[in-house]
């Protein structure tokens, strides 16, 4: 039972009962989604690669709210771990009800430049580890089991060249997302997918080498933040007769 006060934490109880797993979830959109998930109320696993220090701290933003947490060494890349990271939130938390598929990674370039390894890498980190990943949540989720996934503005709209790898990725996201709605839509589970236009992260800082022009591409004419992706993702996580769709946040950038 927690003892923390919520009119001085902030949180919120949407999410009540509920855990949540976040991959991804040691830097940037993953890290502030699991503390939105969090201050709505939700236990929160977040995986990491190499960030066992920032996924830590996140743990610790986490507990701060009064809710449990755990970080989870897994790489979404390898079919296991991904696979794992589920079993493993589910026996630490005591069950899953929300997935957010958020470990992305992007390799841009030429298509000419694009080693075969590159192509491997990108298509089991952002496409087969999210498909893992939701068929074994979806093993154990009951009746109000969310599966949310990012995807990217890439995914609708490609401004330029030097983004096949990574737009072909994300776009086979809207794919699954609209495939497990309807497989899993009988069972009370939600999926659906979160686009993200240029959020000031570590993948693409502000004021970063890929900067220059992604603000202009927006409606609002300026990067977005992690808070912003991770507001809409909590509110798929607590929404009941939404699924199948896709959610741009994205400050116009398909527009
Ligand atoms: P960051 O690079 O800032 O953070 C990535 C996070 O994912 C880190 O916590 C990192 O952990 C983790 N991660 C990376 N690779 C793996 C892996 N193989 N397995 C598990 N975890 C991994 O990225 P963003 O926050 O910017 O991006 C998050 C998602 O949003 C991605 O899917 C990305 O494609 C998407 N997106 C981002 C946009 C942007 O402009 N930022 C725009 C559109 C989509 P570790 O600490 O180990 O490095």
């Amino acid at each position: 039972m927690t003892t923390t006060d919520e009119s001085t934490t902030g949180t919120h109880t949407t999410l009540r009962g509920k855990v949540a797993l976040v991959t991804g979830g040691s830097r940037g959109i993953g890290a502030a989604t699991a503390v939105r998930l969090a201050r709505e109320g939700a236990d929160v696993a977040v995986t990491y690669v190499n960030g066992k220090d920032a996924a830590d701290e996140v743990v610790r933003a986490i507990e701060a709210l009064g809710r449990r947490a755990v970080a989870l060494r897994a790489d979404s890349g390898d079919p296991d771990e991904a696979v794992g990271a589920v079993g493993r939130t589910a026996e630490t938390l005591g069950g899953l009800d929300v997935l957010v598929n958020n470990a992305g990674i992007g390799v841009l370039g030429p298509l000419e430049g694009l080693a075969l390894a590159d192509v491997d890498r990108v298509l089991a980190v952002n496409v087969r580890g999210v498909f893992l990943a939701s068929r074994a949540a979806a093993a154990r989720m009951g009746t109000g089991g969310r599966i949310i996934t990012i995807g990217s503005c890439m995914a609708q709209r490609v401004p330029g060249p030097g983004g096949t790898l990574y737009a072909t990725s994300k776009s086979a996201l809207i794919g699954l997302t609209k495939a497990l709605a309807r497989e899993l839509g009988p069972r009370g589970i939600t999926a659906n997918i979160v686009h993200p236009g240029p959020i000031d992260t570590d993948m693409n800082p502000a004021n970063g080498p890929y900067a220059p022009g992604q603000a202009e591409m927006t409606a609002l004419g300026r990067f977005g933040t992690a808070e912003e992706v991770a507001s809409t993702v909590a509110y798929l996580a607590a929404a009941d007769y939404v699924t199948g769709t896709e959610f741009a946040v994205d400050g116009g950038h398909a527009a």
